[in-house]
């Protein structure tokens, strides 16, 4: 219509492209796992927004405590502590093991990695630190040094002392073996090996994402955390554990590092915790918030411990558990994921099904054969499932085929994951005619 014209033209003279193509539709408003369009079309949201609507869009008791915080306790001074922000503190712990304690929140997961970053500097007093070579942490300059999927690309040098680890992607390692089983012990002690010949000799840190999310939804095999664990400590690092889409219930339990059974040094939340609205946490020991302190740790944004949002962490974390949320992202991520299955089984572009919970991926080939990367394929499902009425979202890595992501909220209804299979199933039916 004319008028879809005009907002396209407004858009483009106006509003800043920053390098992401914008997708060809008008949301005017969301609710739950919907999405609704100018022209009334319905968009089953299966990528939670960006990755961050939890309990679905507007949820009403996330209205609400949003209503009562905007109307009546909004924006303080930085050093003035609230309730919200003592009760979210306290949640949190409860939830997390007892070393880690202690938590203070901001706005975005970028900014959650720099203050990991800076207090893993601070407490080892040492700089160098070491990411997985598809690990995605954030933008801005210090997490964006340790960020490799996107955005690296003639930005000028990244942090000195950034290390890459090799990381774990049983799909396509060069350390598969001929059986078809991953020797990641190898590809470990490989990686370590590149890690202690770059190193200047001042390790601080090892981040990592429980479940690469941006890189592919690579989940490391059992076993794997727990030795990256061991080998951390080996060389006196602290491990920060980046669950900015892996926390809060999505994979099934509160938190993904549970499911190894390692306990990291720093945890970072946000995408999650704050279902939409902008909020993050970096959780630590008293012992590591000891340390930083000697060592000068300041850290003073405008939106440190705001409020409003963190009174909605904390409702969004009470939602969780009272209404059983990991065991419902459980079931209805088996539920996904059978039905994903069930579509590798008819469609042979799809080389791989990988996941956990509401977090789920699958890899793209373009030759049945060979295996290799089919990155254009996965584009072309997508554009037709969005066409058809699902959101969906693809990442693409050199050397990876394109990996569709699908994370739909929490409180995603069985019907609603069936809707979603079956225009799946439309699109992959419609590009590979
Ligand atoms: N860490 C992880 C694991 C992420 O997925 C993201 C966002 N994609 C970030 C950090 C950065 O968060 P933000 O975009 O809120 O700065």
């Amino acid at each position: 219509s004319s008028d879809s014209a005009s907002f396209w033209a407004r858009a483009d003279k106006y509003v800043l492209n920053t390098g992401v193509p914008s997708l060809p539709v008008i949301i005017t408003s969301a609710k739950g796992t919907r999405l609704y369009s100018n022209n009334n079309a319905q968009i089953l949201d299966f990528t939670s927004g960006q990755m961050s609507s939890l309990l679905g869009h507007s949820h009403p008791e996330i209205v609400a405590v949003v209503q009562q915080y905007v109307a009546g306790l909004d924006h303080l001074l930085s050093n003035m502590i609230t309730h919200p922000v003592v009760n979210l503190a306290e949640r949190l712990s409860h939830h997390l093991p007892a070393p880690l304690q202690k938590s203070f929140f901001l706005n975005t997961g970028s900014e959650s990695t720099e203050a990991a970053i800076k207090m893993a500097k601070l407490y080892t007093g040492k700089f160098e630190i070491v990411a997985f070579s598809a690990s995605y942490h954030g933008l801005t300059q210090g997490a964006g040094s340790a960020t490799y999927p996107t955005g690296r690309k003639n930005g000028g040098p990244t942090m000195p002392g950034q290390l890459a680890f090799p990381a774990p992607y049983a799909y396509r390692s060069p350390f598969r073996t001929a059986d078809g089983s991953y020797d990641w012990e190898t590809e470990m002690d490989y990686g370590w090996s590149m890690i202690d010949r770059q190193s200047v000799g001042s390790l601080a840190a090892f981040i990592a994402e429980p479940i690469l999310s941006t890189g592919g939804i690579l989940e490391p095999p059992e076993g794997y955390l727990v030795r990256l664990s061991a080998e951390c400590k080996k060389r006196g690092m602290l491990l920060i554990m980046d669950e900015a889409q892996t926390g809060v219930g999505r994979t099934g339990k509160m938190f993904a590092f549970e499911h190894s059974g390692i306990v990291p040094d720093i945890l970072t939340l946000s995408k999650t915790l704050g279902c939409g609205l902008p909020l993050a946490s970096v959780s630590t020991t008293v012992e590591i918030e000891r340390g930083c302190k000697e060592a000068g740790f300041l850290w003073l944004t405008t939106h440190l411990n705001d409020p409003l949002t963190a009174a909605v962490g904390d409702k969004v974390l009470e939602i969780v558990e009272r209404d059983n949320m990991c065991q419902k992202a459980k079931e209805r991520g088996e539920q996904l994921r059978s039905g994903l299955l069930k579509l590798q089984e008819k469609y042979w572009c799809i080389g791989d099904v990988r996941g956990r919970g509401l977090l789920q991926g699958i890899e793209f080939i373009s030759d049945a054969q060979t295996k290799a990367p089919g990155p254009d394929l996965g584009q072309a499902v997508s554009d037709r499932a969005l066409h058809c009425g699902l959101s969906c979202n693809v990442v693409n890595l050199p050397g990876m085929g394109g990996v569709f992501r699908l994370a739909p909220p929490v409180t995603v209804s069985a019907e609603e994951i069936e809707e979603g299979l079956r225009i799946l199933d439309e699109a992959f039916a419609h590009v590979l005619s």
